[in-house]
């Protein structure tokens, strides 16, 4: 059965975010273009898994760290998903259109597909043959599944390291995985590996520097085991960003056409369905849904938060941020989690959001606090605990990023153990960010003198995985060795919270 969709609806989100994407009817294809070099240099992605069916993503770059390599042209490329890996039952296929204006990256919909079933998925263009990926569909929203399995993921600097999380992380028996942020890092940078190309600023740079990340063989297996939930941080813009500023002082309008590059460069790069184009704004906030076992909201903690008023690292609370007005999600996101969160029971209520949230001491004018993290926005995290807290949020749980360090927490108002659990906080490592050099043991004896903290690591890269079942939620801190190009992990340390209610 041929499915040409010309829908384009993400289930969840939001309508503003949703215009026609490039696929085409029959008799509408552009002429073939010949290629001749392998345009499939980036591999394949999918992600945003509902009962119906996932997006699949691919670009075509056959040189794809100067610009990609392609003919100013429209290219047809034709997507087949099956049942099995060697495409004898193939149940759904149509052709989509790389776009010039949009990299000739690939975003098609596959819908009218059947719940909670696995499927491979590939691309041709040309005569070429993309690589083979693996993908699966939700449950229905009234379905009570006995699991869901997925990786977290988060922060993975490629100069820094080796990405044998991933290498690792593609080995996992998982449904999906959850990206909280820092998929690329924008500066120039030296380590294990280079960037080798000067800070990215241009939707050319930014679109070199997607392409040298997704030529790692390791993050490409990652993306062709399972779908992905991708969210953005910091740094696929600039490091500290907050909303429509960056802490350099760059006038707004110049910021925010920087932004808006690097912006359209991650939709040309991840398996997500939105807009295209240089837009100012994108909702990239959404819902993912498990039957009636767990909610998870990705959400955009970067593109709607109050500029910082008083610094953006570490430094005293001010009067300026302090106030009811700041918003760590912009009012429209927070009012579309409100209302969409515990919109249809489920056992488990999952956060996937960016900066460490959990508080250590009431965030009041003048103490000391990361002021990038929730410490430095208190109201609006006082609001968010107002959700955490209503009665129809069962089992709330934060997964983070961000930070490279491997965290567990406790969440209590004020940071005091005495006050009610609002929700636990899973801090994945980094995939292969370090932290600051020569700072983890302290940072580490610092944590561990604190109540709330079940579990920290500094000093390792890794990833998590979670394990929910209807009784229990299993999270696995695994650790690699990001240094060398390919080692094992192990489990550092498991977290096993029990569902209540
Ligand atoms: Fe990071
Ligand atoms: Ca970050």
């Amino acid at each position: 059965m041929a499915i040409v969709t010309r829908r384009n609806f993400v289930l969840g989100l939001a309508a503003a975010a949703v215009v026609p994407v490039p696929q085409c009817s029959p008799g509408s294809l552009p002429d073939p273009v010949p290629l001749p070099d392998d345009p499939f240099t980036l591999g394949v992605a999918s992600g945003d898994p509902a009962p119906d069916g996932m997006v699949l993503w691919t670009r075509l770059a056959p040189d794809p760290l100067n610009g990609g390599g392609m003919p100013n042209a429209a290219v047809p490329v034709h997507w087949e998903l099956a049942l099995d890996p060697d495409f004898v039952d193939v149940i759904a296929e149509a052709d989509a259109i790389a776009d010039p204006a949009l990299a000739h990256s690939v975003h098609a919909r596959a819908i009218g597909l059947p719940a909670d079933t696995w499927f491979w998925y590939r691309f041709t263009a040309a005569g070429w043959t993309s690589p083979v990926g693996r993908t699966r569909t939700a449950p229905r929203p009234n379905a009570r599944p006995a699991s869901l399995r997925f990786g977290v993921t988060t922060c993975q600097h490629y100069a820094r390291g080796y990405y044998t999380a991933h290498q690792n992380l593609a080995l996992e028996d998982l449904d999906l995985v959850t990206f909280v942020g820092d998929y690329i890092y924008e500066a120039n940078a030296s380590g294990p590996r280079t960037h080798g190309t000067p800070t990215a600023t241009t939707l050319a740079d930014y679109r070199n520097r997607y392409a040298l990340y997704k030529s790692d063989p390791n993050l490409q297996a990652a993306h062709a085991a399972f779908p992905w939930m991708v969210t953005w941080d910091d740094h696929e813009v600039v490091n500290n960003y907050a909303g429509d500023a960056d802490s350099s002082g760059t006038s707004t309008t110049a910021f925010l056409e920087r932004r808006a590059q690097a912006y359209q460069a991650w939709y040309e790069h991840q398996p997500v369905m939105l807009p295209g184009g240089a837009s100012p704004r994108f909702d990239i906030y959404r819902m993912l849904v498990w039957g009636k076992l767990a909610r998870m909201a990705i959400l955009d903690g970067r593109q709607f938060r109050t500029p910082y008023r008083c610094g953006s690292g570490g430094g005293a609370l001010c009067e300026a941020m302090a106030g009811n007005d700041v918003t760590m999600l912009g009012t429209a996101q927070e009012q579309w989690l409100a209302s969409n969160l515990a919109a249809a029971p489920a056992t488990w209520h999952a956060i996937a959001q960016q900066t460490v949230m959990t508080p250590f001491a009431p965030s009041t004018v003048g103490s000391g606090v990361n002021l990038d993290q929730w410490d430095g926005y208190p109201a609006a995290r006082s609001r968010m605990f107002d959700l955490l807290e209503h009665p129809a949020v069962t089992n709330p749980v934060v997964l983070t990023g961000d930070i490279h360090c491997a965290i567990a927490l406790d969440m209590h108002r004020d940071g005091n153990v005495a006050n009610p659990k609002v929700a636990t906080e899973l801090v994945a490592p980094a995939v292969s960010s370090t932290f600051a050099a020569g700072l983890e043991a302290g940072f580490e004896a610092g944590l561990n003198a604190r109540p709330q903290t079940r579990h920290v690591n500094a000093h390792q890269r890794g990833y998590l995985t979670c394990e929910v079942t209807p009784d229990q939620w299993v999270a696995r801190y695994r650790v690699v060795d990001s240094l060398v190009p390919s080692s094992g992990a192990t489990t550092d340390a498991t977290i096993v919270l029990d569902a209540e209610g």
